[in-house]
Order: structure tokens, then sequence, then C-alpha cells
């Protein structure tokens, strides 16, 4: 079977599942099923889970980023070896140069301030797999309309140099560290009809196009890769015309995409999200994530450090996958304040500070603390008479949370680099080991 036809198989059976799976049990029966398959194919052949052949989902390790490292050579299923792969990756990211890695397996390194970067592979097949419950999802019209996908990008990810293209459908990608005025040229050339790219990148298209740089029309505009907060996907949605939807995709894997009610639904067709709550009552929790489709790296009881918030009631659309209000960020991200007699940490949820500062209207700003004391803000220089204001509206969040009162240091903004993640709330040391986020 070749990628393409692999591809528009599994288009076809995403849209078919889409109309079949209606309710919970649905959900649940197929999960079971798909789980009871994968254990048998592909978990079995993994030296690593070979010890739990048999037993439930529920009887398997919750794992992170440092085993998944640490026991990669005994987990993955193609006696791969870690240290090989990353050597690649590195080396591929340090040139920019991703062909040789888009053969059989294709490496993604994940990006990380704190600690170790996490490894992902994925093999050709599961590559062409993942485009086809993408596309199924993703693409506004069936797929017997042409499409010209431009995907930008800052770092290979092993999922998304896939299916290739046809008459039909194409896809043209777009390496966000070559120099933007040419990206646009490209871009503008190739006039896409679905542009998928991080929120900030996005951003700097729609400012473009406002400038009266570029004229382009995509149909339909997806952010993904980090948070998209409400002011940009306004600013890129008021420039275009049209909602912005979110796809929720990590180097992990494809996790998720709005509906058109603007709520996030996980791809529980595919995979199994387990909750570990920080707080029941408003919903937030970070996902347990097994994915039942990974052959090559098996992705089982796998914890995001991502911080997601449950909505409350169905949502419209009808679709019985988990609803999700938002995505509030990585739990790497809270900031973590000292008390005031100094005896434990408080974190303090990015979103917190963003709500908070949003109203400020201070346009690019970031907030990055250094130590438990120790916060810096960053503002443009447009900005920099509202320091007052940003001073006392982070104070009073931080008392909220009863931490005592850090030192706020300010600084003007240097330009956002769009190869890097951008992040507005930023901690840059690690939490103690075994910090119970759940105790707040
Ligand atoms: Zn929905």
């Amino acid at each position: 079977v070749t990628g393409l036809a692999r591809t528009l198989a599994t288009y076809a059976r995403t849209r078919w599942l889409q109309r079949r799976l209606i309710s919970r049990a649905d959900i649940e029966m197929r999960q079971r099923l798909l789980f009871e398959r994968f254990a048998d194919r592909v978990l079995s052949r993994s030296p690593w889970y070979m010890p739990f052949a048999g037993k439930p989902l529920a009887a398997y390790p919750v794992i992170g980023k440092a085993i998944a490292l640490d026991a990669f050579d005994r987990m993955n299923t193609r006696g791969l070896h870690r240290d090989t792969l990353m050597r690649q990756a590195q080396k591929a990211e340090a040139s920019r140069d991703f062909s040789g890695l888009a053969s059989e397996f294709s490496v993604g390194l994940s990006s990380g301030t704190s600690g170790e970067r996490g490894l992902f592979v994925a093999s050709a097949r599961e590559r062409a797999t993942y485009a086809g419950i993408l596309l199924a999802k993703a693409l506004p019209r069936s797929l017997f309309h042409a499409e010209r996908v431009a995907l930008l990008f800052r770092a290979n990810n092993p999922l998304y140099e896939a299916a290739g293209g046809s008459a039909r459908l194409s896809f043209g990608f777009y390496d966000l560290s070559k120099p933007f005025g040419h990206l646009l040229t490209e871009l503008d050339a190739y006039r896409p009809t679905i542009l998928i790219g991080p929120p900030q990148a996005l951003l700097w298209v729609a400012q473009s196009q406002s400038a009266g740089r570029i004229r382009i029309a995509p149909r339909k505009i997806i952010a993904g890769g980090e948070v998209l907060e409400a002011d940009v996907a306004h600013a890129i949605g008021s420039t275009f015309d049209r909602a912005i939807d979110q796809i929720y995709q990590a180097t992990e894997g494809f996790l998720g995409l709005t509906c058109a009610h603007n709520t996030l639904h996980l791809n529980e067709d595919y995979l199994i999200v387990e909750r570990e709550w920080i707080d029941r009552k408003t919903g937030r929790f970070m996902p347990i994530v097994t994915d039942l489709m990974r052959e090559t790296q098996p992705t089982v009881r796998y914890r995001l450090d991502d911080i997601l918030i449950e909505r409350a009631s169905p949502c419209p659309c009808g679709s019985p996958l988990l609803a999700i209000n938002r995505i509030e960020g990585r739990a790497d991200d809270a900031l973590l304040l000292a008390v005031p007699d100094g005896r434990k940490l408080v974190p303090v949820m990015p979103d917190f500070v963003r709500d908070a500062l949003g109203m400020l209207a201070l346009g690019e700003y970031r907030v990055v603390q250094h130590d438990p004391k120790d916060i810096e803000v960053s503002l443009t220089g447009a900005a920099t008479p509202a320091a007052p204001h940003v001073a006392a509206a982070l104070i009073a969040v931080f008392a909220h949370a009863g931490a005592a009162v850090p030192t706020i240091r300010f600084r003007e903004t240097a330009p956002a680099d769009l190869t890097r993640k951008f992040r507005r709330v930023e901690r840059r040391f690690p939490a103690p080991a075994g910090f119970e986020w759940s105790a707040s």
C-alpha cells in the first residue's frame, strides 16, 4: 500500500467514523477494541511492554518524557537507538535540512526549557495514517475539491511531512527560519486555500496582508503548536474575515481540532485520554494519552505537560469526543512563587497572568520568571508607560494565589523570533522534584 493510498483510506474511514460514533458508549467500545488490537499487534513487539501482555490499560505505568527517553531503545518496536536518532535530529535541525530524515523514519525533538528534550519517531506508514486523520478532520470540504495547504513550520515534526500530493491536493512547506520577506513572496504566489502555522507566524502573515504586502484568501486558517490567545485569534481572524481553527498538535502526536463552535475535541476516535486532575471544580487536568495508531514508538499512558480545561457542558455540535474549552499552556510554564513565610511554592497558571495583562492592551509582551522571587516583564517601547499598571495587576494575581510579592523588573522587548516557540508566560527554572500541582 502506498503512502497516498493509505492516507486516502484513513481519510475515508475517519469520515465514516464521524457519522458512526455518536455516543460515549460508541467511543468507548471502539477504544476497547482498538486497544486489544494495539496490545496484540504492537505492544507485543516492544521488549519494554511485553511483561504487560494481556493486562488492561490501567495496569500499564503512567510515563513522562524522562522514562520515554530513558527506555527508548527497549520501548520501540523496530530496534531503533536513541543516541543515533538524537544525533541525526539535532544535525538536521542545525542545518535546517530535514530531507535525510524523511525516509522510512522521521524524527522530532520536543522543545523544552527545563530538562531534556523529548524524542519522537514515526514511520512512513504512520505519517500517512496521520495525514489521513488530519485531512478528514481539518478540510472544510471534501477531498474532491482542489486544496493548496500551506504549512508554516518552525522545526521538523515527524508527522507533518507526509501525504505527498496530487492534482487535487498539494502541500507547501514554509520554514520560518528563512527570511520572512522571501517566505511572504512564496506564500503569495502559492495562494493557499488552507493556512496552517503557529499563532505568531499567522499574526505576521495577517499583518503583512493588512499592510498590502501580500494578497491571499485562505478559506481555512488553523493555528497550532502554541497557545492561541483571544487577541491574536481576533487580529488574524478580522484580517481574513473568518474564524481561526485550532489544532492541538504536539511532537507527541495529533491530539485534537476545534469544531465549528470553537470547542477543541480530542481525537478519542484514535486515542484514549485519561485525566490527571489538577482542579476538578474548574475542569483543569493534564492529559494522559494512549495513542492507538502509533506503531514504531508506542505511546501508552504518556502524560503530557499541558494543562487543559474541560468544557462543563456538552458542545452544541453534538460530537461525543472529549470537549476542551481551552489549552491553558504547559504546566512547565506555570509560575512558581514563594508563600510569605517562604516554606513552599504555589503555582500561578499562565492564563491567569495573560487574562490580567490582556486588559491592559500591551500588544506584545512577555513575563519570564527566573527564580521564585524574580519576575522579568518585557514590554514594547509604546507600552512602557503602562509598567506601573502591569506591576499592580501582577501583584493582585500573585496575592490571590497566596504568594509573597516577588521582585518585578521591566525591560524593553526584542522582536519575536519566529523559529522559537513563543510563550508569553514562561518559567525558566524546574519545579522541585515531586512538586504536587494538585495541592494548589
Ligand atoms: Zn463541538
